[in-house]
């Protein structure tokens, strides 16, 4: 019998840990070693009782940091009731008052819940597509993302994402999904064609390399978006939710989208994600059209509605702001003094550095010094703060990075 060809993935899956077992982890992410086994704040903690300063929010997830309070007495109520999980074949009345508040304070009149951010860029694919169909017209169905673009790595949302090597060994992804420069001469020729569903954006790309977009260019997303019949579809999966010092990051630009996506902070750590939509884009859609077991149920709900609660508090959203401006001042001088900084990017709390070495040594070398960091791009640092970081623990953070820089 003939051997088999090994895979190179296999040499990788079998690697042997520290005690020689074999990690039954799938080994997709690279982990450092460390294990932590508690946070408190800011910070993160080892069994040691050795202390991390979280400037990454573990991706841009825990905005009110950890051991908040009242994630953790939202989440009790809700467990107490016994209905963890009804199913979407009922109602319940978390999802209902959580999504009547998100309509109260945005531009949205409907939403859709779901998981991850993944599956709400998925589902606002559908939902964009649906509308776009809707006087019968099949041939109106192209998806148009931007250079730069991250909103997923499932196979509609990996195809809208600028990632080539996250893309290669997967191919073929969906169709009808196509990236495009951030140029609204070149959109407008596709959009011109009368064959695009809809264009879905980052207000600030995130993975992408803390790219804030001019708002300009999102006000002309907006008008050739309107005047070709496409729909707007911003991906506030990690920009939104108070990120920026607003609410949601397009307030900055002052450009209203047709559709939003959430996920990341929404329910505080638990996995939830939403699209919200206009009115004209929900009249598309049917009973059946979409759906998720786990969306929207009454647990990440009830954590959700606390969530938003807090990130919707001007106090929080003017810290944001101030802060986000101080950081910004701090890391650009940090640019000057070290000259190991080519690029500095960004708006309230997330920002984007461009280094000299690959990011993956700056953001070890800071952990050595006990900070957080992660990258956006081979040769970017990103820093996501939790919302309620205060300045000395950002100051304490720049610091360690000028340190882990030198
Ligand atoms: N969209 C954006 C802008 C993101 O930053 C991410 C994750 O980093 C996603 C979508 C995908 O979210 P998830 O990992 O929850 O599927």
């Amino acid at each position: 019998m003939s051997a088999l060809p090994v895979l190179p993935m296999l040499s990788v899956v079998h690697q042997e840990d520290d005690d020689g077992a074999a990690p039954a982890l799938l080994p997709v992410y690279k982990q450092p070693d460390v294990v932590f086994v508690r946070g408190e704040g800011v910070e993160l903690f080892e069994a040691s009782g050795r202390a991390y300063l979280d400037l990454t929010s573990g991706i841009g997830v825990n905005a009110l940091g950890y051991g908040d309070a009242g994630i953790e007495s939202a989440a009790r109520r809700a467990f107490a009731t016994g209905l963890v999980h009804a199913s979407n074949l009922f109602r319940t009345d978390p999802a209902r008052e959580l999504a009547e508040a998100l309509v109260a304070r945005s531009f949205a009149e409907h939403v859709f819940f779901c998981n991850s951010g993944a599956e709400a860029n998925e589902a606002a694919f559908k939902f964009a597509r649906r509308w776009a169909r809707r006087a019968g017209d099949d041939g109106r169905h192209a998806i148009i993302a931007l250079r730069g673009a991250f909103h997923g790595r499932l196979f509609a949302s990996l195809a809208a994402t600028d990632r080539p090597e996250y893309r290669a060994p997967f191919t073929p992804l969906a169709g009808g999904i196509a990236i495009h420069e951030r140029d609204t001469d070149e959109l407008e020729r596709a959009l011109a064609t009368g064959t695009v569903a809809a264009v879905i954006a980052e207000p600030v790309q995130g993975e992408g390399g803390v790219r804030v977009l001019d708002p300009g260019f999102l006000a002309a997303l907006r008008a050739l978006t309107s005047r070709h019949g496409a729909a707007l579809i911003f991906d506030e999966v990690q920009c939104g939710l108070g990120r920026t010092g607003y609410l949601f990051a397009h307030e900055r630009a002052g450009v209203t989208p047709d559709l939003m996506t959430l996920a990341k902070p929404l329910a505080g750590g638990l996995p939830m994600g939403a699209v919200l939509m206009t009115k004209e884009i929900a009249s598309a859609i049917r009973p059946g059209d979409h759906g998720s077991t786990f969306g929207g149920g009454p647990v990440v709900s009830s954590v959700a509605r606390h969530v938003l609660d807090r990130v919707s508090d001007p106090a929080l959203l003017k810290h944001v702001r101030e802060g986000g401006e101080w950081l910004g001042g701090e890391l650009r001088a940090l640019a000057e003094r070290t000259g190991r900084v080519r690029a500095v990017r960004g708006a309230g709390f997330m920002w984007g550095l461009d280094v000299m070495e690959p990011a993956a040594a700056v953001v070890a070398r800071a952990r050595e010094r006990g900070l957080l960091l992660c990258g956006a791009g081979e040769y970017t640092l990103r820093l996501l703060p939790p919302l309620v970081a205060q300045r000395a623990d950002l100051a304490r953070g720049l610091a360690r990075l000028e340190e882990a820089l030198a």
